[in-house]
């Protein structure tokens, strides 16, 4: 036996094989697709049975049969138009095209005389041509927007055609080759038929093996991702990458997640914005509702409700599986397709597998949200254990000093109700009562903070005429406060609130320089924005200090009650002020030398623009001061 002729029976075999295989899928569930496949190989079958008996047991062909033959080749292009129409969309006109080609080819055959005459041969040859071309085209275009499995079928497809054009075209070619080079020609043509008969069977009906091969990489990929789900931001992001992860695994051109909202027992949707069913609702509900994987290869028969939404959504085939962790009920997950082919039976399996991944990970991520929660509400409760504390202790010594003051004052004034009252008593008590008001409006600030809720009335204000007060008022010899400023910059603030950020600013500048030192304050207009840098040659702020210094309470490890009087509350509401204006509040420091805190204020606000550039105009005017004192 020749190597053409050991192909040649090869190929048959084959194509014979593949003729059995995909006809008992049809007697198992005879589906278009099934039938249309079953057609094709059935049809190449014949084709090759009538060569069997032409070469091998060399009978001369009865002219019925030649023509028989001819009508059957001919029909192959439209059989892959059919398919094609299976698996992707094709334009109707193209599927009337391809129906009257053929018909006019069989009538043409059938009723020509015995050799076909040359227009008929050329009409069959461009006829064949142009639809494999075309059917290759559509397959090789399908499979680039398609992923994951559906891809590599497609590509097979393609690859297929294009095999089964190169067979044609050398067959055609064979007759006006020279002599010696026919059986090499030969050779080629049963290799190229050989390839396309397994390219088209791997395309249109991969056996399970090559199937579950082919989903390997991106089931890996998944589950490689899988651990690190739970840890993404929001449920919404998780949900997001197991659409995407079932997508991918099944070739899906998509999926969608339906979480469970148990109090009133629906199920919400989040592709394409959020959608919400009753729990029983949808091929997806009634996977849920049921607690078992659904395969509806027909949704808009199945499901006649809500058929218009299918086919809006393209979703003809839908595949959904329950998501439940042990007795947790959490969603569903369903995939659809506008095309039945792209899923097997068995694609279900891999759908619930992927589920049941997806629960484990919803789990993973509602145990790290409660876990949060729970965090969250000790953190609450040991900040409000500290500020108690710290609000305690701290209104406790004025108010110690203020009472034992007034009793002393109370028990002179019964010993010796004559004498007259001490001033420098009274004094006292007058300044630790200013200094409990200090604390309480500190205290009440602070809570303002918390609510964002700093901010009344505000009007146009030029930052350097304030700083420029706010310096004079705290200059002395021990500490210069120096205030740099190129002109007037004049925002819309809160008059009252970003006095008391910069009186703040200026006062711890001044009582973390034990040792005195200058103090600047530097006013810089950035567009538009406006930044005020105050800073100091103090103590300094240690850099471990440095992360925590707006938080409520948080005072340097290097300064301690007795030296340095304080809440540190002071800067959590210097923060709160900037930011309710939209700025920045940020320090910088070097530990021993010195500390500088940065604002940054957006100048311009809304409406009140044409104020601010007629108040900065009219303060340019007035103040010409560079540099005061
Ligand atoms: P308080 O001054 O009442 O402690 P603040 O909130 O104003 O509260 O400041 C918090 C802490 O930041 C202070 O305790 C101090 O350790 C540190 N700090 C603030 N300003 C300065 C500065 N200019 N130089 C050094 N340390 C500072």
């Amino acid at each position: 036996m020749s190597a053409i002729q050991f192909l040649q029976v090869l190929t048959q075999i084959l194509f014979v094989l593949i003729s059995l295989v995909v006809t008992r899928a049809v007697v198992q569930r005879p589906t278009r697709t099934r039938i249309d496949i079953a057609a094709f190989f059935g049809v190449t079958t014949l084709i090759i049975i009538d060569q069997v008996l032409t070469t091998v047991f060399t009978v001369i062909p009865p002219a019925w049969l030649t023509v028989a033959n001819s009508a059957l080749f001919m029909a192959l292009p439209y059989l892959l138009i059919r398919l094609l129409n299976d698996f992707t969309t094709v334009p109707a006109l193209i599927v009337r095209a391809a129906e009257s080609g053929l018909l006019i080819a069989i009538v043409g055959l059938v009723s020509g005389p015995a050799p076909i005459p040359g227009a008929l041969l050329l009409f069959l040859l461009a006829y064949f041509c142009v639809s494999m071309l075309y059917v290759a085209a559509a397959f090789i275009r399908a499979g680039r927007t398609a992923r994951g499995v559906t891809r590599r079928r497609m590509e097979a497809v393609a690859v297929g055609s294009v095999l089964l054009g190169l067979a044609i075209l050398i067959l055609g070619m064979i007759p006006l080759l020279p002599v010696d080079a026919r059986d090499t020609a030969r050779l080629i043509e049963q290799l190229a038929l050989l390839a396309a008969g397994l390219a088209y069977f791997v395309g249109f009906a991969p056996p399970p093996l090559l199937r579950r091969a082919w989903q390997e990489p991106e089931l890996r990929a998944f589950l490689g991702r899988a651990a690190s789900l739970p840890r993404l931001p929001d449920t919404a992001a998780i949900v997001r990458e197991l659409e995407r992860g079932a997508e991918a695994a099944l070739g899906a051109p998509a999926a969608s997640i339906g979480l469970w909202n148990e109090a009133d027992d629906t199920l919400r949707y989040s592709g394409g914005g959020p959608r919400v069913y009753r729990s029983d609702e949808l091929i997806g509900g009634r996977a849920f509702t049921a607690q078992r994987a659904i395969f509806s290869s027909n949704a808009p028969r199945d499901d006649p409700r809500h058929a218009d939404l299918y086919r809006a959504s393209n979703a003809t085939t839908v595949l959904a599986a329950p998501i439940t962790a042990g007795e947790q009920r959490l969603g569903v997950l369903s995939v659809f397709s506008s095309r039945a082919p792209l899923f097997v039976d068995e694609d279900l399996r891999l759908l619930q597998l992927l589920a049941d991944q997806g629960a484990v990970i919803l789990e993973s991520r509602a145990l790290i949200d409660e876990a949060g929660r729970v965090r969250a509400r000790e953190e609450a409760i040991r900040l409000k254990d500290d500020f108690l504390s710290a609000a305690a202790h701290d209104l406790k010594t004025p108010l110690t000093s203020i009472i034992a003051t007034a009793q002393l004052l109370e028990r002179r004034a019964t010993r010796q109700p004559d004498r007259p009252i001490d001033p420098q008593a009274l004094a006292r008590i007058v300044t630790e009562g200013l200094r409990l008001r200090t604390l309480v409006i500190e205290l009440l600030d602070a809570a303002r903070t918390e609510q964002g809720n700093l901010l009344g009335h505000r009007e146009p204000l030029d930052l350097t005429a304030l700083v420029g007060e706010i310096g004079a008022r705290h200059h002395s010899a021990q500490h210069p406060v120096v205030v740099e400023a190129a002109g007037p910059i004049v925002g819309t603030y809160d008059r009252a609130r970003i006095a008391q950020l910069f009186e703040n600013l200026v006062e711890n500048a001044i009582k973390y320089s034990p040792a005195g030192g200058e103090v600047s304050i530097a006013v810089r207009s950035g567009g538009d924005t406006a930044e005020v840098a105050v800073s100091d040659r103090g103590i300094g702020i240690p850099g471990a200090d440095l992360p925590h210094l707006f938080a409520r309470f948080h005072r340097g490890t290097n300064v301690d009650d007795r030296q340095f009087a304080g809440m540190g509350l002071g800067l959590y509401i210097c923060r709160g002020i900037v930011e309710e204006h939209g700025g920045e509040l940020h320090v910088s420091s070097v530990f021993g030398e010195g500390s500088t805190f940065r604002v940054t204020l957006p100048r311009r606000q809304g409406d009140t623009m044409d104020t601010t550039r007629a108040n900065e105009e009219g303060a340019r005017a007035q103040v010409g001061t560079a540099r005061r004192h």
